[in-house]
């Protein structure tokens, strides 16, 4: 899947306990790594942000890897990197969508 030329998106799929948005309800039990460039992407772990396949919220993984909102101060936390990714990931989303 071709969000942007300029993003990763790794073969691999991260099998996770399922979990659901809280934002739109959608039930995820998977995570695919992304990045900027071919730096291998780990498996996420508790305090790794994502963003919901179905409604782009961003999203924080819990201790035992549930899901939930990134608050205000999450968000203040991110490298540059991660929050140009959600940024171009949730645009890219909303282009996929919008179709
Ligand atoms: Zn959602």
């Amino acid at each position: 899947m071709a969000i942007s030329s300029q993003i990763k998106i790794r073969d691999t799929a991260y099998e996770l306990p399922r979990s659901v948005c809280p934002k739109c309800g959608h039930e995820m039990d998977r995570a695919t790594g992304v990045s900027l460039d071919d730096e291998v992407v780990p498996k996420p772990e508790p305090g790794d942000s994502t963003i919901c396949i179905s409604c782009g919220e961003w999203l924080k993984f819990n201790g035992d890897l549930s899901l939930s909102r990134l608050t205000e101060e999450d968000i203040g936390m991110l490298s540059d990197e991660q929050f140009l990714l959600l940024q171009r990931i949730g645009s890219g989303l909303r282009k996929i969508k919008a179709g």
